[in-house]
């Protein structure tokens, strides 16, 4: 009888599923004060997708992003990013991780002061110890920036600094993006560009985003919303609409 030869004698990987970009299993984070700031938290983020995190302040979105980028560490469950369990590496190899792989707009922008805005868009290529190839100048284009290459972030309004963070965490077309609140300051112009940046990153290139906002007429950019009270998920939306996400917002609020 004709017999399969295999490498090894594990099963075969046929049906085996591509490792998703982003994955949370079951994840806890009880901070120092004893604050439980994620409870029991599952939810996936597939190469292309836009994921909106929503819920009132103190609902764990900030503490959900940064566990999920590896910047802080998860008490119980398990954070995958492409299919590696962030748990079982070592400090070195999560910095390779997220300086390859992730990209973070933060709420405070953190442009360095002294570097042009286009040594700022550079940096994470500097870091990864990549040629900047015009991509960094390729990035400030995308965001309409390329005329400010040469400025100091002082010199950039705030929406502009906005997308001068926006171009940054692109620029290494990393496979995860997270950005936490970062139309908050803006004024609707900037903030429709910033949002259909994030969405282009999806669109065009695959990327998996993950956005926090207070804004549901920001989270109609995303494919689904995913609804945080006290920690846990407490709701979830796909192809959201403004008003659906203002009502279920008030279920979450009338809750507290
Ligand atoms: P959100 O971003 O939705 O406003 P956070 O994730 O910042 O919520 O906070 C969730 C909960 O965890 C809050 O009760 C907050 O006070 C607490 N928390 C957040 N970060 C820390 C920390 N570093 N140490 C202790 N408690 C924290
Ligand atoms: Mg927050």
């Amino acid at each position: 009888m004709f017999k399969l030869r295999r490498r090894n004698d594990t099963a075969p990987t046929l049906a085996a599923e591509p490792p998703t970009a982003l994955s949370l299993d079951a994840v806890t984070r009880v901070h120092s004060t004893g604050t439980t700031a994620l409870h029991d938290v599952t939810l996936r983020v597939p190469p292309g997708r836009f994921l909106a995190v929503m819920g009132r302040s103190g609902s764990g979105k900030s503490t959900l992003l940064q566990c999920a980028a590896g910047l802080d560490s998860v008490t119980s469950g398990t954070v995958r990013i492409g299919g590696t369990d962030l748990a079982a590496l070592g400090e070195r190899a999560l910095t390779r991780l997220r300086r390859d792989r992730v990209g973070f707009v933060f709420q405070s922008l953190n442009l360095v002061p002294s570097l042009s805005v286009l040594e700022n868009a550079a940096l994470p290529l500097l870091l990864a110890g990549l040629p900047d190839d015009g991509r960094a100048l390729s990035a400030l284009e995308a965001v309409g920036l390329a005329d400010r290459a040469d400025d100091p972030p002082a010199r950039l309004s705030g929406g502009q600094c906005q997308r001068a963070a926006v171009a940054r965490a692109l620029v290494t077309r990393p496979a995860v993006v997270f950005a936490d609140e970062p139309t908050a300051a803006l004024d609707p112009d900037n903030a429709q560009t910033v949002l259909g940046l994030l969405r282009a990153a999806a669109d065009r290139s695959g990327q998996a985003v993950v956005l926090v906002t207070h804004d549901p007429l920001a989270a109609e950019y995303a494919d689904e919303v995913v609804f945080l009270d006290g920690g846990r998920i407490a709701g979830h939306s796909g192809m959201p609409r403004a008003g659906e996400i203002r009502q279920i917002l008030s279920t979450l609020g009338a809750t507290r």
